[in-house]
């Protein structure tokens, strides 16, 4: 049975800990405890070191009444700004913060369902096929943990992440490819009173560029872009001589990301060039999209987990990137779902209790379906 109090004891208890990207020391040496408390192997890889950050993924293999299909579930253990000190409060069947940070529960909410699910599965004897655990670190800002996983440890034939809002039963099966950009425009440095006729605006060229560039914005149903940040010039008394900026490109369609980014770049060098400067630039696949079709076994899996918990399934594409992409381009299937965490990356994050009580139900429901095929 899932203990409703357990549940909200250990979410308080994790969102306490202060977790943002590259700092998850304390988080990941409390969840290692609470696994081996829990009578499992667990152990933490050197992906810290990798990237900077000062812990590991936690990784954990919990054998089951039988090898297959093993179920790989997923959350992380990072959290955005801001996020230190967060002092969780409940109100009523809702958990928030006191409104100086976020709370956290993207994603303390898929590790405490995670958690709580577990020990409900084996006090209550259920059996089930064998579960890979893995709380990784730095999902924000770059999937980081995730890219640095070695899945040969974890040998899943799919995986469960549990990193997503809506109403339990939401399952992200679509999501974009990601292109970030970064357009140096470089123009000629003059005297802006002296011989401001010298000299080429850099600031001008990117204004300009940007302001007929294609593509801007919310391009189609399945694809947008954004100049997030513009930087140029040193002083007010020299025309610029560069302007950097920052942008970025989605889009559920492989094809149309790089059309787009080729036509968003070819624009930036053409108005550059026609007059008179130019640009360098740095294109990154951040990520790579994913699209789950309907008839594959894991949907399956999920409609059959939705009959068992009597909880209606929501299958949807989301904007966002989250693990989930670096798992289905590494070859598992997977797909995100819901746990209930709402207005994340805002201090009016909050949670509502019975939501995290439905997500440990789906989850069981999944963990179930699973071990029935
Ligand atoms: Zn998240």
């Amino acid at each position: 049975m899932i203990n409703r109090q357990r549940l909200i004891d250990e979410f308080i208890n994790l969102v306490r800990i202060d977790s943002l990207t590259k700092q998850e020391r304390k988080m990941a040496d409390a969840l290692m405890a609470k696994l081996k408390g829990m009578g499992f192997e667990a152990y933490e890889d050197d992906t810290g070191t990798k990237i900077g950050g000062n812990a590991g993924n936690i990784i954990c293999h919990v054998k089951g009444k039988k090898r297959n299909p093993a179920l790989l579930l997923m959350a992380h253990m990072d959290t955005v700004l801001p996020g230190i000190s967060k002092n969780p409060v409940i109100d009523g069947d809702i958990i928030k913060t006191d409104g100086t940070t976020v709370l956290g529960g993207d994603d303390a909410a898929g590790i405490v369902v995670i958690l709580e699910t577990l020990k409900s599965l084996m006090e209550d004897n259920t059996p089930f096929a064998d579960l890979y655990i893995v709380f990784t670190v730095a999902e924000e800002g770059g999937l980081y943990g995730a890219r640095g996983l070695d899945l040969s440890k974890t040998p899943a034939d799919y995986a469960i992440i549990l990193d997503e809002g809506g109403d339990i039963g939401t399952v992200a099966v679509k999501a974009p490819y990601y292109n970030r950009f970064t357009v140096n425009f470089k123009g000629r440095a003059a005297h802006a009173g002296i011989e401001p006729e010298k000299g080429l605006s850099a600031i001008m060229l990117a204004s300009k560029a940007i302001a007929d560039m294609p593509n801007f914005g919310r391009i189609d149903a399945e694809s947008t872009s954004n100049i997030g940040t513009i930087k140029g010039g040193e002083v007010r008394n020299i025309v610029a001589e560069t302007c950097s900026i920052e942008g970025e490109i989605r889009s559920i369609s492989e094809e149309k990301i790089d059309k787009f980014t080729e036509e968003i770049i070819n624009h930036f060098k053409n108005t550059a060039e026609k007059l008179g400067g130019s640009i360098e630039y740095d294109i990154e696949r951040m990520y790579p999209g994913f699209h789950i079709e309907e008839t594959h076994e894991i949907i399956q899996l999920l409609k059959r987990a939705s009959q068992i918990s009597d909880i209606p399934l929501n299958l949807h594409a989301t904007g966002g990137g989250s693990d989930t992409n670096i798992i289905n381009d590494a070859g598992i299937p997977a797909v995100n779902i819901s746990v209930g965490m709402s207005s994340v990356h805002s201090t009016d994050e909050y949670i509502r209790i019975s939501d995290l009580e439905e997500a440990c139900q789906f989850l069981t429901a999944v963990i179930k379906a699973a071990y029935e095929k």
